[in-house]
């Protein structure tokens, strides 16, 4: 074996100020923008997230259609991307795009179910397997919903995650392992936490059954929350048969198993979920199933719903502290309806999983011809590049994060009409992308390494 590869950071920065130079002159209409939006938004942007994309200032999008979109300054983009799950589908579908017109003509939010609500708790049902649902705007919402719903029917005080999860902007999920002492933490970046995690929240590893079991034996946990892969920091698929044992530990202790299939949902139409044949208690979906209409869902056993329909008869479940008013609408429903109908089908996995793998192999190729130590992992159709070996935990995944490295490669796949996702090196493929739009990437990839490497 030779030495390893490293990078030279003078080299990096040098050719990061050049793809910034480049960013500027492509863009002078979403300089302006920008210019324009931070005189009257917080930071110049409508959510703080948006400040993280590389390059000067934020690209603003004209119009977006399958798996492309267009900027204001007419510049055209192979979007890997797509809304970080949110538009997962492709955009603009007609049929969605029909239903929410149609619906937007004919009211959209009464606080009365519509037709299309059993529809959709019949299709989520069928999809991942637990027979009850819920609705709510977002992933967070249900997130939190699905963890109350369990602290109330266990009455234990505390949640259990995954180190180094993401589970949306859920105040007790905003929580790692100290690495140095072991005890629970505030996760680096969560703004003023209203809570003290270290009360609300216990963290294991993931892949580490050892720990599920001494941490669940307290007795003081009401759930599990978790999705069946990590995927917010790169993709970590879990060891084998450890799901199988999360499952029979967590029953063993009479806590809760809820699935968060946000993200997984790349594995199949009903998840890692369906896919794995898992057996949660509860499952969470959001993001994609309304086609970019913000809603969300959540379901669980026949055992959960019953113990639960009580309750929620009862006359308090106004101020019972889950759902929202514009929650479960018309218009969440019908976009639902005709997301689902139309789109994350079987078939259109059967487009979006090859395209991945072939991201995937692409991709090590590169890696491999230049003896990098980096991987690139999969999960149905997304696909994430990481700057180590592959991990099999969070904290593992964290200790390679490469922010100037994800910043360059960003932005000089950017400037070269590919967009992945912030933050990390995500791309998600649907069944409007094509072989050469997959090649575009690849092309663009080699190229950054070789200008890396020299
Ligand atoms: N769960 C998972 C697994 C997520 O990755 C995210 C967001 N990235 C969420 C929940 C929260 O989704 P939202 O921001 O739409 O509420």
């Amino acid at each position: 074996m030779g030495a390893p590869v490293t990078i030279d950071r003078d080299r990096l920065a040098a050719l990061r100020a050049v793809e910034e130079d480049l960013f500027i002159k492509r863009h002078p209409r979403s300089a302006e923008l920008a210019a324009q939006a931070r005189t009257s938004l917080l930071a110049g942007v409508p959510m703080p997230w948006m400040t993280r994309w590389p390059g000067a200032f934020p690209v603003f999008f004209d119009s977006a259609n399958g798996a492309r979109f267009t900027d204001v300054d007419g510049n055209e983009f192979v979007d890997l991307c797509l809304g970080d799950t949110g538009s997962m589908t492709g955009h603009a579908l007609p049929p969605v795009a029909d239903a929410i017109i149609n619906r937007a003509r004919t009211g959209i939010t009464t606080m009365l179910p519509s037709p299309d609500a059993a529809w959709v708790g019949e299709e989520l049902a069928r999809r991942f397997g637990v027979p009850r649902w819920q609705l709510a705007m977002t992933a967070t919402d249900a997130n939190r919903f699905a963890l109350r719903f369990a602290r109330y029917l266990t009455g234990r005080p505390r949640i259990a995650v995954m180190d180094w999860c993401y589970h949306g902007t859920v105040d007790e999920t905003l929580a790692i392992l100290d690495p140095e002492t072991g005890a629970v933490v505030p996760r680096p970046g969560a703004l003023g936490p209203q809570v003290d995690v270290a009360l609300t929240t216990r963290v294991v590893p993931f892949n580490d059954l050892d720990a599920l079991e001494a941490t669940l034996a307290h007795g003081d946990v009401a759930c599990l929350l978790m999705e069946p892969a990590l995927t917010n920091i790169g993709i970590v698929l879990p060891d084998p048969g450890y799901l199988e044992g999360v499952r029979e530990i967590t029953r063993r202790h009479g806590v809760l198993l809820i699935n968060d299939e946000t993200h997984t949902i790349c594995a199949g139409p009903g998840g890692a979920t369906k896919a794995w044949g898992l057996e949660p208690d509860m499952v969470v979906i959001g993001k994609p199933i309304g086609g970019g209409i913000p809603v969300a869902a959540y379901g669980m056993t026949a055992e959960v719903a019953d113990r639960l329909e009580g309750p929620m008869l009862g006359h308090d479940i106004d101020v019972a502290g889950v759902g929202g008013t514009l929650t479960g609408n018309a218009l969440a429903l019908a976009a639902t309806r005709a997301t689902l109908a139309n789109a994350l089908r079987d078939e259109d996995f059967a487009i979006a999983i090859p395209l991945a793998a072939r991201f995937t192999e692409g991709v090590q190729s590169v890696i491999d011809a230049h003896g990098l130590p980096w991987h690139v992992q999969r999960l149905g159709c997304r696909a994430e590049y990481w700057f180590c070996p592959p991990p099999s935990t969070g904290s593992q995944a964290a200790a390679a994060i490469d922010e100037e490295l994800d910043a360059f490669m960003h932005l000089w796949t950017f400037n070269r009409g590919v967009l992945l996702a912030p933050f990390h090196n995500m791309s998600l493929f649907c069944g409007y992308h094509t072989q050469a739009d997959v090649d575009a990437h690849t092309a663009a990839f080699a190229g950054a390494v070789e200008a890396l490497l020299g």
